[in-house]
């Protein structure tokens, strides 16, 4: 049973659509379980009706026809109840509703589950057969299998709007391309232009459609790429000729076959005639070919279906490093991926980048920090978005709900102009700002510092009016470096920050890779990479980096004086004293060598739980906090701050992290000595409202998000801001938190500071 559900489940995933996936499920079920009928229904919320969208079985002109209402049928039985229904005589049971269309009357038995996406039923998977037997437990839990497998493609293909489409064209129902998909808030702000898919190398399945101009040019890219792999395998089964066993050479034989037949080549050339590009011609030859061996029964021969899909691989990485087009970026690109990376990002010219949409991650991610960094609108988590066909396709991405709109209506997409236009002048006029004193109406002060990390971000920052930086995260120079940058490179970077924002304090960051930052020279593989070896774990096993590192630091400080060094992920008190004698010693080392060096104030980042109820044995040890809501967040509430599925969840309004925030200033008052916020909660206005009725000493934020917040700070008093801090108190969920906060920005005519427009 496993090998055949398993064979189904790769089968409905190489599906390229929904209603190709729908009929691989109906007629391999149906023969799988040797029923009579397999059908599935799919509910549609605004009608109330269970549509039948795919039957073996029953009559082929029923499907799209048949719908049952909410309350009607064995269908909605299953629905309503959200667990399987299993009868052996189905018609003579209450609910039974009989539709001389499908023919129906024929079968007695019935099997129904429904299918579950993240607690919400979509539709329902059913057997049928004409003996009158209740089904075996087997048979349940196989289609209760097999549902739960599907329901994620139905998901997608009912926010992407596939659902409708696909009705429309069996002639029922109708299209509404506007229909918004669902991602997570990334950075705030509204983009608009075209999408440009980005895609890992030779990831055939990942290969988005695209349109071509010139049909020449494809076949010759990809017959150039065919005769490149041709070269490969005739030089590797030259190279292991005597080493070889004879049926491992026989593969090799069996490749250059492949390649040379007119079946993958001809048909791939086929595909490029009809208008693919050639990488999506090769996609969908091999997955044909892939198709037929894994349907094949006898093992040896099904097993190939992986040798094809690896030639396919080998020609696609051929294509994509010969393709000698280097990817062009149109004037208003909206980045579009399954994984967008900082590299990715980085390679887009900024003046053309308008908005970045990732099915990954989520508003903590690096590169939402990134992007916001950057001013650019991101939407995470946008795992319904079918990025294999949105390539090129106008795009809207609202980086403050999360929607993508692809392919707008032209009403939608003049609503959108609207929002733009008014958020460019919210925008100028919240400049008007830049200068002016981060003072609250009762005249306490709260200095408004900016996080940065990367150089070209110093003038954003230093023109956002930021009274220094409060976060300079080290790890971007290491990241974009083929090896560990010495510490003559280390001291540029950290002196032209230090000496750009003189004499206003610059808090540097020793290096927190790890977790969901990679160096490529330095391979950390972990199960749990943010329960692992991350940050000030990292730095104290190799002193040797931390020691360069912290000698950089403080020789780029020399005459300016403004250095703050921040440690990140401290969860203990041993890691704070190992961490302080090896900055001792770095300054005394350079002390020793004749640099006029002043000790540099010492603090830690309070991002760990552990570390909000170490508070005063750290306190008693630093000068200075700075609270790291993002890690603070992902750790207090058990939620990867990276993983959309459970992004609903990470809300750094949650009671308990608003209590763990309070905890730490009320530790570091009592101990006199000042905190910061650095995390992303610090950027968000509603957020802010909180942490100054807390006392928190200063923010820092990304250069886009300060103007924002420095109206919030001139236009709320301390004391009101207590008050709301109580008020939020005696609430127990954070959207109520984050539904009133909000509120209050409404009440004051300043909603635009929390929502598209002004
Ligand atoms: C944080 O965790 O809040 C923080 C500021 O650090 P980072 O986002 O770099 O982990
Ligand atoms: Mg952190």
């Amino acid at each position: 049973m496993l090998d055949i559900l398993r064979r189904i489940i790769q089968e409905v995933n190489s599906a390229r659509n929904l209603d190709q996936a729908l009929n691989i499920i109906v007629q391999q079920v149906k023969q799988a379980m040797a029923v009579d009928v397999c059908s599935v229904y799919l509910s549609n919320d605004v009608q109330q009706q269970h549509v039948l969208m795919a039957s073996e079985g029953l009559r082929e002109e029923a499907i799209g026809k048949i719908r049952l209402a909410f309350d009607e049928g064995l269908v909605s039985l299953v629905a309503s109840r959200a667990e399987p229904v299993n009868l052996a005589n189905a018609p003579e049971h209450p609910r039974y509703y009989y539709f001389p269309e499908t023919g129906e009357e024929e079968f007695s038995s019935f099997l129904g589950v429904p299918i579950i996406h993240h607690r919400k039923v979509l539709g329902v998977l059913v057997v049928q057969t004409r003996n009158a037997e209740c089904y075996l437990e087997d048979s349940v839990t196989f289609l209760i299998t097999i549902a739960s497998q599907l329901a994620g493609a139905i998901a997608h293909a009912a926010a992407s709007g596939e659902i409708d489409r696909i009705l429309a064209k069996k002639g029922s129902g109708t299209v509404d391309d506007s229909k918004p998909l669902r991602g997570l808030p990334g950075a705030p702000g509204v983009g608009k232009g075209t999408a440009v898919v980005v895609y890992p190398m030779a990831d055939l399945l990942a290969v988005p459609d695209r349109k071509i101009d010139d049909i020449e040019a494809e076949i010759e890219i990809f017959n150039k790429a065919v005769e490149k792999v041709r070269n490969d395998i005739t030089d590797l089964a030259s190279r292991l000729e005597k080493r070889l066993p004879a049926e491992d050479k026989a593969l090799f034989d069996a490749y250059l076959m492949m390649l040379d037949g007119a079946s993958l080549p001809g048909e791939t050339i086929g595909y490029i005639r009809r208008g693919y590009w050639a990488p999506a011609a090769l996609r969908e030859t091999i997955m044909e070919h892939v198709k037929v061996f894994r349907e094949m029964n006898d093992p040896y021969l099904s097993e190939r279906a992986d040798d094809v899909f690896d030639l396919g691989r080998r020609i696609l990485a051929h294509m994509q490093s010969e393709n000698i087009k280097v990817q062009e970026y149109p004037q208003d690109t909206i980045l579009v991926g399954d994984e967008i990376t900082a590299t990715m990002l980085a390679e887009v010219p900024t003046e053309f980048l308008k908005g970045v949409v990732s099915v990954r991650g989520s508003r903590t991610s690096h590169v939402a920090i990134l992007s916001r960094a950057l001013g650019i609108p991101a939407v995470m988590g946008a795992t319904d978005l079918p990025v294999g066909r949105v390539d090129g396709c106008p795009i809207i991405a609202d980086g403050y709900s999360g929607n993508v709109i692809v392919s707008p209506s032209k009403s939608v997409l003049k609503e959108y102009d609207r929002i733009i236009a008014e958020e460019a002048e919210l925008t100028a006029e919240l400049m008007e700002l830049r200068d002016q004193p981060a003072h609250t109406s009762d005249g306490v002060h709260i200095p408004l510092y900016a996080n940065t990390g990367l150089l070209s971000d110093i003038s954003p920052s230093l023109q956002s009016g930021a009274e220094g930086i409060g976060l300079y995260r080290t790890e971007f120079p290491f990241m974009i470096r083929q090896r560990f940058p010495g510490e003559d490179e280390q001291y540029q970077i950290y002196r032209q920050v230090l000496e750009a924002f003189a004499p206003r304090p610059v808090y540097l960051r020793t290096l927190d890779v790890g977790g969901d930052k990679a160096l490529p020279y330095f391979p950390i593989n972990e199960e749990n990479p943010f329960l692992g070896w991350r940050g000030i774990r990292i730095t104290l096993d190799h002193p040797e980096i931390f020691l360069v590192q912290a000698r950089a630091m403080m020789r780029a400080s020399v005459g300016l004086n403004n250095l703050h060094i921040l440690l990140p992920m401290i969860s203990s008190v041993a890691e704070l004293t190992d961490s302080i004698l090896l900055l001792r010693q770095a300054h005394a080392e350079l002390v020793e060598e004749g640099i006029d060096v002043v000790e540099p104030k010492i603090g830690v980042m309070i991002e760990v739980p552990s570390a909000v109820y170490l508070i005063d044995s750290l306190a008693r040890r630093v000068d200075f906090f700075s609270i790291g809501t993002n890690d603070l967040t992902q750790y207090l509430l058990a939620v990867d701050r990276n993983n959309a599925n459970v992004a609903e969840l990470y809300d750094s309004l949650h009671p308990a992290v608003i209590r763990a925030i309070f905890h730490v200033v009320l530790g570091a008052k009592a101990h006199n000595i000042p905190v910061s916020v650095c995390g992303e909660m610090a950027g968000d206005p509603a957020a802010a409202l909180l942490l100054i009725g807390m006392g928190v000493n200063s923010l820092s934020m990304s250069a886009s998000s300060l103007t924002r917040v420095k109206w919030v700070i001139r236009n709320v008093s301390k004391k009101r801001a207590l008050e709301l801090l109580d008020e939020v108190m005696e609430m127990e969920d954070p959207q109520t938190i984050r539904q009133y906060l909000n509120s209050r920005f409404e009440v004051a005519g300043m909603g635009g500071l929390v929502r598209a427009g002004k």
